[in-house]
């Protein structure tokens, strides 16, 4: 069984803070802006563009399935690639927050959360009257067949451990990887904000031929072929596995609750992290969070 029990404070943002860039898969221009709000609020999206401004809270009950990212909706409004804006947010700490957004898809920047995290860090973060719930994860939980899975153990001494298992052996330039960290504020700003997601070149071949992505350039992101990234430089030797590490926590801040836990994930995606967070919240009988909200 999953229990909850109050440990630190909830916090918010001094003031508005915004960040611009384009659609990976869009290739839209799209600004966004991190907004104060109030105490248990949570994250909640605003898609300033629409008529009515339409609401879409970062919950794991507004998931929508969508390839290679994840993306939430509520009504028609829908917004995609959160999760590193949710990695971000989940590891400075900053619990209720609006994103007003021009679009639907997140900027992509880098690839990597770091111009996320740069801009909250560039306001104040303000500590607001009552505590942050927290799962505390008490006995195993599994997801996933034996190929790719994702499990939550105990913690040892109430952390929030996060370690991914990367198997690339299709491509020798990435191969097996691993890579666990103990999250926090100063790991997460330090060892993983900046990892940038990956393709493959096949895979980035596809999407073109596809119509997406016209506008990324393989400085946008890595582009993997046979020697390695494409006209780029890996930040880390283990990049890739850094980069799935930052994914796995943007994915599991859909709980709406720090977790008490460690984490292991098998080449685990989006869908399949989405899973064990509605595992997460059933288990601690926390139904109400697995609708959808709007
Ligand atoms: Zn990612």
């Amino acid at each position: 069984m999953t229990l909850i029990r109050p440990l630190r404070i909830q916090h918010t943002l001094s003031n508005p803070v915004s960040v611009s860039g384009f659609g990976y898969w869009s290739g839209l221009d799209v600004r966004i802006e991190f907004r104060p709000a109030a105490i248990d609020a949570g994250i909640t999206f605003v898609r300033a563009d629409l008529p009515d401004q339409p609401r879409i809270p970062a919950c794991v009950g507004n998931r929508i399935d969508l390839p290679l990212r994840t993306a939430l909706a509520s009504g028609t409004a829908s917004v995609e690639m959160v999760e590193h804006i949710m990695a971000a947010l989940a590891s400075e700490e900053v619990d209720n927050c609006e994103v007003w957004v021009d679009r639907a898809e997140m900027p992509g920047m880098d690839g990597s959360s770091q111009a996320f995290v740069d801009a909250l860090r560039s306001v104040s973060r303000v500590n607001q009257a009552r505590s942050r719930a927290r799962l505390v994860v008490t006995e195993p939980i599994r997801v996933g067949d034996e190929t790719s899975w994702i499990e939550a153990t105990p913690s040892h001494h109430g952390e929030y451990y996060v370690e991914y298992q990367l198997d690339y052996t299709n491509c020798p330039a990435i191969g097996r990887q691993c890579f666990g960290i103990e999250t926090g504020r100063d790991t997460f700003a330090n060892q993983l904000a900046n990892a940038r997601t990956f393709l493959l070149e096949q895979e980035a071949q596809w999407l073109r031929d596809q119509g997406l992505g016209q506008k990324v350039t393989y400085q946008d992101l890595l582009v993997f072929g046979a020697e390695g990234p494409i006209n780029n430089t890996l930040r880390y030797e283990d990049e890739c596995v850094r980069h799935k590490t930052l994914d796995v926590i943007g994915d599991l801040a859909l709980a709406g609750y720090d977790l008490d836990a460690r984490i292991v994930a098998c080449r685990s995606g989006h869908r399949l992290n989405a899973e064990m967070v509605r595992c997460l919240l059933h288990q601690a009988k926390l139904e109400d969070d697995l609708r959808k909200s709007a």
